[in-house]
């Protein structure tokens, strides 16, 4: 090849093609199983930032095939939910997996993933009880219908791929504990990792949907994570129910009632009141303006100063 052509030509930054059908995906991964290869997803509803990029630079790590998806799943949301306006950009989502190591992205339309009709779709998996029912899972909230859609989608997944391990981030605790009950009770042979939350410098954890805050609702959005500092100082220093209060002060003085402001068991979601040896979660979920945020820390026993 004239070398003329390569400089005008230059490769472009390392973009992975998108697969749009099951068929494709199917194909492609059992072309690198055949080869002996080891398969990690990372589902996605894509318009990536760092906390994404992080799972998928993990899975680079650990396997040799990376496998991202890239599907805003409309079971998931609620009537009055923001699926219409969710943000979306696949062709810059294309060149940052790529570029963070992912070779495959499934990016299927919602036909490919719901042939019959998102009314005529019936088969559901749904993690019942206590996982999926309280926080965001409360009917006054988004309801446990989220966390079925969310099952459902990330099972078909798992029943397309067939990963040897899957990626989720802890900013979606309540998903993260959701999904490893579905794959204890249901037996899919599929190791679950939970990557921590990827902040902003200022605190704020990464999300696609902080692309919804005007710069006067961003800079008050940091409160979310000003507050979970506060809860783990307060309870490390003295107990729980100082941290929590603490945490509501930092949410107060910014303006923000939140919608939960909780602890809970890190592994059940029961509710708790005290620290014991078991990790606890403190999550809090607000509107921020536009956008609808959740975050949480994780307080491991080892933090815990048990003596107070
Ligand atoms: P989403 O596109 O919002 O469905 O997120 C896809 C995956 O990325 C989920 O497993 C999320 O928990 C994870 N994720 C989202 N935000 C972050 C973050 N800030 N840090 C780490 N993981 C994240």
């Amino acid at each position: 090849m004239n070398s003329n052509l390569l400089a005008d030509n230059p490769r472009p930054p390392v973009a992975t093609r998108a697969l749009r059908t099951k068929a494709e995906l199917r194909a492609a991964v059992a072309a690198a199983k055949r080869a002996g290869q080891t398969v990690g997803l990372v589902p996605t509803m894509g318009y990536l930032h760092e906390g994404h990029l992080s799972l998928i630079r993990a899975a680079r790590v650990e396997c040799d095939l990376v496998v991202m998806s890239l599907f805003v799943n409309p079971t998931q949301f609620g009537e009055g939910e923001d699926l219409d306006r969710y943000p979306r950009d696949e062709e810059r989502d294309l060149r940052l997996a790529g570029e963070a190591g992912a070779d495959l992205v499934f990016a299927p339309t919602v036909e490919e993933v719901y042939p019959d009709g998102l009314d005529r779709f019936a088969t559901y998996v749904e993690v019942t009880g206590s996982l999926t029912d309280v926080l965001d899972g409360d009917p006054s909230r988004r309801g446990p219908e989220h966390f079925r859609g969310v099952t459902t989608v990330v099972a078909k997944l798992f029943n397309l791929v067939d990963p040897d391990v899957a990626y989720f981030g802890q900013k979606d605790a309540q998903q993260a504990a959701a999904i490893r009950r579905m794959v204890r009770d249901l037996d899919f042979p599929v190791q679950i990792e939970v990557l921590p939350t990827v902040r902003e410098l200022d605190g704020l954890a990464m999300s696609s949907r902080n692309a919804y805050l005007g710069p006067e609702d961003r800079e008050r959005a940091t409160a979310l994570s000003r507050a979970l500092t506060a809860a783990e100082h307060g309870a490390r220093a003295g107990s729980l129910g100082m941290g929590l209060e603490a945490a509501r002060r930092e949410l107060t003085a910014a303006g923000i009632e939140p919608e939960y402001l909780e602890a809970r068991d890190a592994e059940t979601l029961e509710r708790v009141h005290a620290l014991e040896q078991r990790p606890v979660l403190v999550l809090v979920a607000a509107q921020v303006g536009a956008a609808r945020l959740i975050d949480n820390a994780l307080i491991q026993p080892t933090d815990i100063n048990l003596q107070s």
